[in-house]
């Protein structure tokens, strides 16, 4: 939760502050704007990719864009009026910003192909019916994926439930589960396909403290109908909520249980995960498969109206 919340800071707060300063108070000609301004627009799409925006409100990145159209506006201004004619071009001050505009082109080419899924992916129905939805962890790249460096999570998708402030929660990190938008919303099964697994009866635990033992907590495994050898886990759900049994056959759209706080999780949402050839430790081990909802395959930061 720290780290995340770091992450945020650094991401959202402190580079571009620091990167608004410097396209305010340090450009002495056209040639140092132009790259502080490539750079900060390169580090804006960044951040806004893969930073955590929902620890400030997704709302709050226009805010972002604001202030910068206001700054890149103002600092040209400046630069036009009082450029120095006979300025000396630092060229390491140049060389240096273009490295890094190098470093960070790299980095958001590695997040546009986090955005493409190069394997066949399984096609769901979206698990929710009301309400503004918002991927936190999913995508194909560990920058946005924080489940990617486990092959059978490596395509798992968790979800938060906003409001239309575009916030997850009453406060910051509330101890009250039904602070938590997402909290108790009920959940929508997205194929039809055969109940394997229900495991049900654990309990509900208060931010932050963690399961460490069941790390899916409360949750349901699908064997998806018609595809071979394909299961769907949807994990964390709340304990009670499960109203299917294991051998039932499920339709797609159908109610099967709320989400909870149970498991691994640092609060409540939805984790949600294909995988092939479902073994014995299903929940860590086996091959993920890719899934997209009605076509579309989520990375962070995504938001879906329902
Ligand atoms: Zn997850």
């Amino acid at each position: 939760m720290i780290k995340y919340l770091l992450n945020t800071l650094i991401l959202l707060v402190i580079l571009p502050i620091l990167s608004f300063m410097n396209l305010y108070y340090f450009t002495n000609n056209l040639i140092e704007w132009f790259i502080l301004f490539i750079q900060t627009i390169l580090l804006l799409t960044l951040s806004l990719k893969i930073g955590r925006l929902y620890w400030i409100g997704t709302y709050t990145k226009y805010f972002i864009l604001i202030i910068f159209a206001i700054i890149a506006g103002i600092s040209l201004n400046q630069v036009i009026k009082y450029s120095v004619i006979d300025y000396n071009i630092d060229y390491l001050k140049i060389i240096i910003n273009i490295l890094i505009v190098f470093v960070l082109t790299i980095y958001l080419y590695r997040t546009f192909i986090g955005s493409i899924i190069e394997t066949k992916s399984i096609n769901l129905g979206f698990p929710f019916k009301d309400g503004i939805f918002y991927t936190v962890d999913a995508g194909n790249s560990s920058l946005t994926n924080n489940h990617y460096n486990n092959e059978v999570q490596k395509y798992a998708v968790d979800f938060y439930k906003l409001n239309k402030y575009g916030f997850r929660c009453n406060g910051i990190y509330p101890k009250n589960l039904s602070k938590y938008y997402i909290y108790n919303e009920p959940l929508y099964s997205p194929v039809d396909g055969h109940i394997i697994k229900v495991i049900d009866g654990i309990e509900d635990l208060i931010p932050p403290k963690r399961d460490q033992i069941s790390r899916a907590g409360n949750h349901i495994v699908i064997k998806i109908k018609n595809e071979e050898d394909k299961f769907l886990l949807l994990g964390h759900l709340k304990k009670g909520s499960i109203s299917i049994k294991e051998g039932d056959e499920v339709k797609k759209g159908k109610m099967i249980a709320r989400i909870g706080n149970t498991g691994r999780t640092e609060e409540p949402h939805l984790h949600i995960h294909c995988m092939q050839n479902m073994k014995e430790d299903y929940v860590l081990k086996g091959k993920g498969i890719p899934i997209t909802f009605d076509g579309k395959f989520l990375i962070r930061n995504n938001i879906i109206k329902k």
